[in-house]
C-alpha cells in the first residue's frame, strides 16, 4: 500500500522562533506592482532583522518580475517587460529594475536603523535572472509536464475559483508583449505552451512558447516559491521563506491560507520544503492595505521609521502562537503621533 506522503514545512508567526531554527538560507519575494509600500517594507524589515539575529545566514531577496498584473478582461500585463518613467530625468527603466533600486535604498535605511550591516549576505535579484538558470527552468517544466504534480499544483492554486485555469503559467505574446489570463494548452511532446492573444489591439491569434524558454511566459506567484526547493548552481535550497501577513489569510473553498497552499506546492517540489514564517497583516481600519492606499508614514522618513521599526519588532516578537497577527495601521499612526 502506498504510504501517504507526510506534509512537511512548518508554518509559524513567532519571530523569535526564526533564531531557534537557525536557518542557513532564507528567502523572500516582492512583486514589482508599484513603489515599495509599507507592507513589503515590513516584510523586508523582518527578513533583515532575522539576518542580523542569525549569524552567517543569507537571504535570497527576489523581485518577482515573472508575475503579472491582471488587466480588464482576459489580458494580463507582465511585469517582465513593463517600464516606468522617471519624472525628473525622463529616462525609463523596467519596473523590476526600479524595485531592485528601491530595495537597495530600503536595505541601507534598515541597516542604519538596526545598526547592523547585512547587505553582504543578501542576494538581491530579479526572478527572471534566477529563472534563466537551466536547472530552475527544467524543474518548473518537469513539474508542469508531470500530470500528477500538475494536478496537485492546480488544486492548491485554484481552489474554489471555478477552475477556469489549468496550468499556472501565462505565455507572453511575442507581438504585443501582453499575456493571456486564460489557461494555455500544454503540449507534452514538444514541451510547449499554446494559447491565443486576447489583446484586441494585437493581430496575433494562436501562439506557442517553449516551456524551457525563460522569459517567454509569466508564472503564477503561487508556484514561484518552488525556486526555494530547486538545487542548482549558485542557488542552494532555502530552509526558511519569509512572507507578508496576507499569506496567513484563509481563502478558497477549503479555507486554507496562502501559506498552507504554497506548502502543498513546496511538497511537490522537494522532500525538504522550507519552513514558512508569516509576518503581521497590516490593515487600515478593517481594510486590507493596498499599494494604492495613501500611507501616512513615508518609508523614506527615517525619523518616523525608527519608531515604526521598534513598534513592528516589539509587536511581532510578542506573537507567541502560529496564528497570523493583524496590526491596524490607524493604530500605528496613533502610536507614532502622525
Ligand atoms: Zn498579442
Amino acid at each position: 500500500m502506498a504510504q501517504k506522503k507526510e506534509i512537511k514545512g512548518e508554518i509559524f508567526c513567532n519571530l523569535e522562533h526564526i533564531v531557534q531554527l537557525e536557518p542557513k538560507r532564507m528567502s523572500m519575494g516582492v512583486r514589482p506592482s508599484g513603489n515599495l509600500h509599507l507592507g513589503s517594507f515590513t516584510t523586508l524589515l523582518l527578513s533583515l532583522y532575522a539576518l542580523s539575529q542569525v549569524k552567517g545566514a543569507t537571504l535570497d531577496l527576489e523581485v518577482m518580475d515573472l508575475d503579472f498584473d491582471l488587466q480588464r478582461g482576459r489580458v494580463a500585463k507582465p511585469y517582465y517587460n513593463e517600464t516606468i518613467g522617471d519624472e525628473k530625468t525622463g529616462e525609463t527603466r523596467l519596473v523590476g529594475d526600479e524595485l531592485v533600486r528601491q530595495l537597495e535604498e530600503a536595505i541601507k535605511v534598515v541597516e542604519r536603523l538596526l545598526g547592523e550591516t547585512v547587505r553582504d549576505r543578501i542576494d538581491l535579484r530579479k526572478f527572471s535572472e534566477v529563472y534563466r538558470n537551466p536547472a530552475m527552468t527544467e524543474t518548473f517544466a518537469h513539474l508542469i509536464l508531470n500530470p500528477l504534480s500538475r494536478a496537485q499544483i492546480k488544486h492548491a492554486i485554484f481552489d474554489g475559483k471555478g477552475n477556469r485555469f489549468d496550468v499556472p503559467l501565462y505565455p507572453i505574446c511575442p507581438d504585443c508583449g501582453m499575456s493571456g489570463a486564460t489557461q494555455p494548452r500544454v503540449i507534452i511532446e514538444t514541451k510547449e505552451l499554446e494559447t491565443r492573444c486576447f489583446n484586441p489591439d494585437c493581430s496575433t491569434d494562436v501562439y506557442r512558447v517553449s516551456l524551457l524558454d525563460p522569459g517567454a511566459y509569466n508564472i503564477h506567484y503561487f508556484i514561484d516559491p518552488i525556486r526555494d526547493s530547486v538545487k542548482c548552481k549558485n542557488h542552494p535550497v532555502s530552509d526558511l521563506h519569509i512572507f507578508g501577513g496576507d499569506y496567513g489569510i484563509q481563502g478558497g473553498q477549503k479555507k486554507l491560507t496562502k501559506a498552507e497552499r504554497i506548502r502543498v506546492i513546496y511538497n511537490q517540489a522537494s522532500n525538504t520544503p522550507p519552513a514558512i514564517f508569516i509576518g503581521p497583516e497590516i490593515t487600515i481600519g478593517q481594510l486590507k492595505m493596498s499599494k494604492s492606499t495613501g500611507i501616512g508614514v513615508d518609508w523614506k522618513n527615517v525619523a518616523l521609521l525608527r519608531e515604526y521599526v521598534d513598534l513592528i519588532l516589539t509587536f511581532v516578537s510578542s506573537v507567541e502562537s502560529d496564528q497570523p497577527s493583524r496590526l491596524d495601521y490607524l493604530k500605528i499612526q496613533e502610536r507614532l503621533g502622525v
